[in-house]
């Protein structure tokens, strides 16, 4: 089976005193064991330390991006190895506000997803339509292109996951209904049946992102192609305790 998998993308928020609240409800927290459901926090790289010093052990820590090479003279970059070097496990890569704001391309995400994975980083790898390409019918014609753009980099896939993040769901509130993240998940992992292979097909996460809160995570987590969830705005507050307990 498919171990669930709960990210907490925190994006860019948060004051030093805030990470510290929040460190404090998630170690108190009551969740099912490390075998059943994985929990990885994403905080801005100025708070990675004070959260790896602070969070329990059985919970992980993703960054939320990193460059596509070796470090050297990039300023404002954060290398793949450094985050090696901190004990940092996981990196966000291709996210819609990082595709969209700062226009990273198909290629690039994959190019960095590849050397992240070459580097020991374990990959949460997005996709995901905006609202004009899924009103024009375009929806699977995009995130297949961008998986695949991703798949070229990829030779062992146990390291990575793949998150849906329709564009016209995140921070919007209007979440995807548990039918469509369904369809879009399924047609996933069928994508990767056909171009990558039957095993990668069936082991591979694919999580959703997009407006998940508290009360919508039951009824997505329970479809059968749903295998967790990466969660922006409620991941800064108490109720991401129960979508990390949405599964069981
Ligand atoms: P929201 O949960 O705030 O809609 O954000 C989703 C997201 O972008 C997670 O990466």
């Amino acid at each position: 089976g498919r171990k669930f998998f709960v990210g907490g993308n925190w994006k860019c928020n948060g004051t030093s005193d805030e990470v510290k609240k929040i460190v404090t409800w998630l170690n108190e927290a009551e969740v099912p064991s490390e075998d059943d459901v994985e929990v990885v926090v994403s905080p801005p790289f100025v708070f990675l330390s004070l959260v790896k010093t602070l969070l329990r052990s059985d919970f992980a820590i993703a960054a939320q991006n990193c460059w596509v090479r070796k470090g050297g003279a990039f300023t404002g970059e954060i290398s793949a190895e450094m985050l090696i070097n901190l004990g940092i496990p996981w990196v966000i890569l291709g996210h819609s506000e990082r595709r969209l704001l700062l226009n990273e391309t198909n290629e690039f995400v994959g190019d960095k997803v590849g050397y992240a994975l070459t580097q020991g980083l374990k990959v949460i790898a997005c996709v995901g339509e905006t609202l004009e390409q899924r009103e024009s019918g375009s929806t699977m014609a995009v995130v297949a292109a961008q998986t695949k753009s991703i798949a070229e980099h990829i030779s062992n896939w146990s390291n990575v996951v793949l998150a849906y993040e329709p564009v016209w769901a995140i921070g919007t509130g209007k979440v995807a209904t548990p039918a469509q993240a369904q369809e879009v998940h399924s047609e996933l992992r069928k994508w990767l049946h056909e171009n990558v292979g039957p095993e990668v097909a069936a082991s591979t996460r694919i999580i959703y992102g997009g407006s998940v809160n508290g009360a919508n995570c039951k009824e997505l987590a329970a479809k059968p192609d749903v295998d967790g969830f990466l969660v922006g705005g409620a991941s800064l507050k108490p109720e991401f305790i129960d979508i990390i307990k949405s599964s069981t």
